[in-house]
């Protein structure tokens, strides 16, 4: 019965991948909001009504990689690129900072100048955010080598953010083209040795499965991330997959309530980066805790799925995010608190 296995769940925050994939491939609607409900009962005992919230810098679209589902793959020459520098992401990480937004999301494509020298620049301009700043910092460079793990939380970065889109791994290689599933998988593993709290991520709609998709909540699940996250597929011009239809948020919403429920206590984001500000609302009700893209308008900034989705009308900005949580009931956490998250769930450092 769906019920005991919501309620199996609720009580102990384990599910087999069976039974993962028995919540997943719920249809009914009552079903549905009994998932949902469910969530945002573990997130409230776990979380209260603090929300999250992470800004977004994407500092560099240039990539070396060529993944099939993204817009900023290396051989996309339609697109126009951009390179910040480390004063203006020091003064996009301050704004954040100073709208009180807990997180700044350091995100590069693997942009060959960025990781020149051992990721000497990516290495300055996180140790400029941390210095000049001193706002919590994600970073987010794509895949590293193992030595480079202990130098980012050096340099003054919390969380380290990798997805791994699918852990299915013929697939996986359909997707990320000439990249190593198992290396990508062990970024997160050597970023919590080196004390890192570490994010991983699946898309939906693809080319999975639903069995598929229980797999690789349970395969995040048992990983020991701070933070998942899943986020719908949008398909990019300009792509392999740009004739892809993309599937409405339904099966995204089911993930990110079962995450919950298989996770009670980590982070797991409400993305404005697939519908804009459509989709809050509904990801928040299925238990996310983390507003994440909050882009402020007029910079010349990208998002990752949707690239433009909601930026310059300033629907992703700080000031209107604060107004729909309160109209939701729940608050912005303030920066102590979320301090205070990763304090209790840092990684030891073993590296
Ligand atoms: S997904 Fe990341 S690594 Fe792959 S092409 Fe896009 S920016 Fe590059």
């Amino acid at each position: 019965m769906i019920e005991d296995t919501i309620q199996k769940a609720e009580g102990t925050g384990k599910l087999t991948v069976d039974e993962i994939e028995q919540l997943m491939s719920i249809t009914d609607k009552n079903e549905m909001e009994e998932l949902f409900a469910a969530a945002r009962r573990v997130r409230e005992k776990e979380f209260g009504k603090k929300i999250f919230t992470y800004g977004f810098v994407y500092f560099s679209t240039y990539c070396r990689n060529n993944c099939s589902f993204c817009i900023f793959r290396h051989s996309n020459d339609e697109l126009g690129r951009y390179r910040k520098s480390v004063e203006e992401i020091v003064q996009l990480s301050a704004a954040l900072q100073d709208s009180e937004i807990n997180l700044s999301d350091l995100t590069m494509g693997e942009d060959p100048y960025m990781i020149a020298n051992d990721y000497e620049k990516f290495l300055e301009i996180v140790s400029a955010v941390k210095d000049q700043v001193g706002i919590s910092i994600m970073a987010s460079p794509g895949a590293m080598p193992q030595h480079m793990f202990t130098k980012v939380r050096d340099a003054g970065a919390d969380f380290y953010a990798c997805y791994q889109e699918t852990y299915n791994r013929k697939l996986f290689e359909s997707l990320r083209l000439s990249q190593s599933f198992d290396d990508r998988r062990n970024q997160k593993i050597w970023a919590m040795q080196a004390g890192l709290l570490a994010e991983d991520g699946m898309m939906i709609g693809l080319g999975e499965n639903v069995r598929d998709r229980a797999e690789t909540i349970a395969e995040m699940s048992s990983l020991g991330c701070g933070q998942i996250r899943a986020m719908t597929f949008v398909p990019q011009p300009n792509t392999p997959m740009q004739d892809y239809v993309q599937y409405d948020s339904t099966d995204e919403l089911k993930a990110i309530a079962v995450m919950r429920l298989v996770n009670h206590d980590i982070l797991i984001p409400c993305s404005l980066d697939v519908e804009g500000f459509a989709g809050f609302n509904s990801r928040l009700d299925a238990g996310a805790n983390v507003i994440t893209s909050i882009i402020p308008p007029s910079k010349n900034l990208a998002g990752v799925a949707q690239h433009e989705m909601d930026i310059e009308n300033g629907n992703r900005s700080v000031a209107h995010v604060m107004e729909m949580l309160d109209k939701k009931g729940l608050r912005h956490a303030t920066d102590a608190e979320y301090r205070a998250y990763l304090s209790a769930h840092r990684p030891k450092r073993v590296a």
